[in-house]
C-alpha cells in the first residue's frame, strides 16, 4: 500500500467513524432519528416496490415492515420523584430490553426524550403487536415503570409521513385510553 492509498483509507475510516457517530443517540446507543431515517429508507422502498409491482413480486424480498412507536408512561413524575438520573438509568434499560427483543436487521432509534421508535422488516401489524406488546411487559417486569405504545404497518401508497401518523395516531389512543398498553392503527 503506497503512503497515499494509506491516508485514503484512514480518512475513509474516520468518515465511517464520524458517521456512526452522527447516526447515534449519546444515552441510549441507539440510532437517533436521523439514523432511524436513513437506514429505514431502504426497507420502505423494498417494500413500496413490492406493494405497487404485482406482477413483479417475486423479485422483492422483503414485503411488509411495521413501525411502532413507544413513550414511558408518567415519565415526568418519574423524573421528580427519583431524580432525571434515574430517568436516564430506566430510558437506557428499555431501551437495551427492546433491542434485545428485536431481530439485528430491525431498526431501533430514539425518537425523541422519551419515545423509542422501531420498524420491524418483514412483519405485519399482527406480528409486530405481539412483538411490542411483549415488550411492553418485560419493560413493566424488570423496571417497574410503564410504557405505550402505537403499531402501523406499511400499506400500498404510503410513505415514512403516512406510516409514522398512524403509529403516533395509535399512541395518542393508548395514552387516552389508561396508557400500558400497545394500540394497532387499524382498531382506531
Ligand atoms: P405521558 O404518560 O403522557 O407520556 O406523560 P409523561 O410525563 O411521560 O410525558 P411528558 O411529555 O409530560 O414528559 C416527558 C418527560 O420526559 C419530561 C422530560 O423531562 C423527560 N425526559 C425527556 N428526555 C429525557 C432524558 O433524556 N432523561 C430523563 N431523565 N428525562 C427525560
Ligand atoms: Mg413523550
Ligand atoms: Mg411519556
Amino acid at each position: 500500500m503506497t503512503e497515499e492509498q494509506k491516508r485514503i483509507k484512514e480518512l475513509e475510516e474516520e468518515v465511517s467513524r464520524l458517521k456512526g457517530l452522527a447516526y447515534q443517540d449519546e444515552l441510549t446507543t441507539l440510532y437517533n432519528r436521523h439514523g432511524f431515517k436513513e437506514e429505514s429508507a431502504k426497507f420502505i422502498d423494498e417494500v413500496k416496490g413490492y406493494l405497487e409491482n404485482p406482477s413483479r413480486r417475486e423479485n422483492f424480498l422483503i414485503k411488509s415492515l411495521s413501525l411502532g412507536i413507544f413513550d414511558i408512561d408518567n415519565f415526568k413524575k418519574i423524573n421528580d420523584t427519583y431524580g432525571h438520573q434515574a430517568g436516564d438509568e430506566i430510558l437506557k434499560q428499555a431501551s437495551k430490553i427492546i433491542k434485545e427483543k428485536v431481530r439485528g436487521i430491525d431498526i431501533v432509534a430514539r425518537w425523541g426524550g422519551e419515545e423509542i421508535i422501531v420498524g420491524l422488516v418483514g412483519s405485519d401489524e399482527n406480528h409486530a403487536f405481539e412483538i411490542f406488546d411483549d415488550i411492553r411487559k418485560k419493560i413493566e417486569e424488570k423496571t417497574k415503570v410503564t410504557v405505550s405504545g402505537g403499531v402501523a404497518s406499511f400499506t400500498e401508497g404510503g410513505d415514512f409521513d403516512s406510516l409514522f401518523k398512524k403509529a403516533d395516531e395509535a399512541l395518542y389512543k393508548a395514552k387516552q385510553t389508561g396508557k400500558n398498553k400497545i394500540v394497532k392503527a387499524s382498531d382506531l
